[in-house]
């Protein structure tokens, strides 16, 4: 079930594999500390470890999941590892992915903000058709909002994407942030 693996940069082999099964690159864009690896290791592993980080290189893990219409979708995630900030890589990092997450901090404004650049950066370098997915993360920590709900979900609306508050120490919405996801793919006509 969980195949944890590293990878090359240059690896192109995303797209789909046949109607029912589809194959595709998600990669996760965030400030640092925002809980990306937190939420990958929740959703592939049902784990909360605050001490575990992938942290070797660009490495992704993968995961499946099954649809109620018997499609099921692998996920290959790939955690940049702070390697986004060498602005030569972005395209290869981008190259190929169907999927973009990009996680923020709900007690960070700042996380909020530097989400918003790599909105941006998405929509330079990214495909136009790319799913993409605003995560609020951390909705454990209420007491110490300081991003509203609704500014979230504006922003989301408003650059077409899917907005979502997660929280990976809990596992608030983490499995509904990939079947959302994973419902919002395009799918390849059946033969
Ligand atoms: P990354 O740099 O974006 O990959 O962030 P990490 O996954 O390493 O998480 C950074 C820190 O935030 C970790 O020490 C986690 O303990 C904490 N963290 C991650 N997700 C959550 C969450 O949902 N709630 C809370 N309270 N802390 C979290």
């Amino acid at each position: 079930r969980n195949s944890g693996r590293l990878s090359g940069l240059n690896s192109e082999n995303s797209g789909a594999t046949d109607a029912k099964n589809l194959r595709v690159k998600l990669v996760l864009l965030g400030d640092s500390g925002v809980g990306k690896s937190c939420i990958v290791l929740r959703f592939v592993r049902g784990q909360f470890d605050p001490t575990s980080k992938v942290t070797i290189g660009a490495s992704f893990l993968s995961q499946t999941i099954a649809l109620q219409d018997s499609t099921t979708v692998k996920f290959e995630i790939w955690d940049t590892a702070g390697q986004e900030r060498y602005a030569a890589l972005a395209p290869l990092y981008y190259r190929g992915a169907s999927v973009a997450v990009v996680v923020y901090d709900i007690t960070s404004p700042e996380s909020f903000q530097k989400a918003q650049y790599w909105v941006k950066e998405l929509q330079k370098h990214g495909s136009p058709d790319m799913v993409m997915a605003l995560v609020g993360n951390k909705a454990d920590l209420l007491e110490n909002r300081e991003v509203s709900d609704q500014d979230g979900m504006e922003y989301a609306e408003k650059n077409r994407m899917f907005f979502i508050e997660t929280s990976a120490k809990t596992a608030d919405n983490i499995n509904q942030l990939f079947e959302e996801i994973a419902k919002r793919l395009p799918r390849p006509a059946s033969s």
